[in-house]
């Protein structure tokens, strides 16, 4: 999963510069239809990232950082055989750790933010996950973007998860001008029933990386381009978009 980064910046296409902004209703109506219509195109959205215990969760998303959830799955299973609980990991042999994330990028930062969670977990939260963001947000690697993925993922409390994907499609989509993460989750939270947040955001980050790309958004082959405000931003003869489309799967 990869941070919003300034590369998402983009000029407003021409076609959405000439429109009048919509009312608020129409705004929401429109956000929700496009999220009716995302659960069509993407029944089976979901995290791309294999756990299968709120901690694996955590960690995996922690490993994310800067990298592909592909690269994430393909560590994981070594890690997570090794390392099962919190105190594992608060006891864990730095080179050890090292040896088996190096392939997903900056990994002595990992390393010392994995062994750092287990000892918070350890030493504060009786060695669980806690449930809830004030609590998850103390914990070493964990940002709101962690926590939300682990509340909304492996607890069922409803998050939102902004990563690139999200907050570029969000713009695009005009639910948001905001570059900053916190806002654009509040901003957005704002249109849609809690319940929906979730699974929101897995649509979102599942067109992100199959059709709304960054650099060329693939509208001419969109499922959503007759709500989309920005419309234009990418080749919109068909065939020319249907080659930009990237089928998946990104585990
Ligand atoms: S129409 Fe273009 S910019 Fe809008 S969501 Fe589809 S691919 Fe993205």
């Amino acid at each position: 999963m990869t941070a919003p980064s300034a590369r998402d910046a983009e000029p407003v296409p021409a076609a959405r510069r000439a429109r009048p902004e919509p009312s608020r209703t129409a705004l929401v109506r429109r956000a929700r239809r496009i999220n009716r219509e995302l659960a069509d195109l993407y029944p089976d959205a979901h995290t791309e990232l294999n756990f299968s215990t709120p901690l694996e969760l955590l960690v995996a998303t922690i490993l994310s950082a800067q990298t592909t959830d592909k690269g994430v799955n393909q560590v994981t299973p070594v890690l997570f055989a090794r390392y099962r609980t919190a105190a594992d990991y608060a006891g864990a042999d730095r080179g050890e750790i090292e040896k088996i994330i190096v392939t997903t990028g900056f990994f002595r930062a990992k390393t010392t933010a994995l062994i750092g969670l287990g000892q918070a977990l350890c030493d504060r939260f009786g060695g669980d996950v806690p449930r809830r963001m004030k609590d998850l947000v103390t914990l070493p690697g964990v940002g709101r973007k962690t926590a939300n993925v682990v509340l909304g993922n492996a607890f069922g409390v409803p998050g939102i998860t902004v990563d690139t994907h999200f907050g570029r499609l969000a713009r695009r989509f005009g639910w948001t001008r905001s570059d900053d993460p916190v806002k654009v989750e509040q901003e957005v939270g704002a249109l849609f029933p809690r319940s929906e947040w979730t699974m929101l955001s897995h649509r979102l980050i599942w067109h992100g990386r199959r059709v709304c790309h960054s650099r060329r958004p693939a509208c001419g082959a969109c499922g959503v381009a007759n709500l989309c405000p920005s419309y234009g931003t990418g080749p919109t003869d068909p065939v020319v978009a249907a080659r930009l489309v990237k089928p998946g799967p990104f585990s």
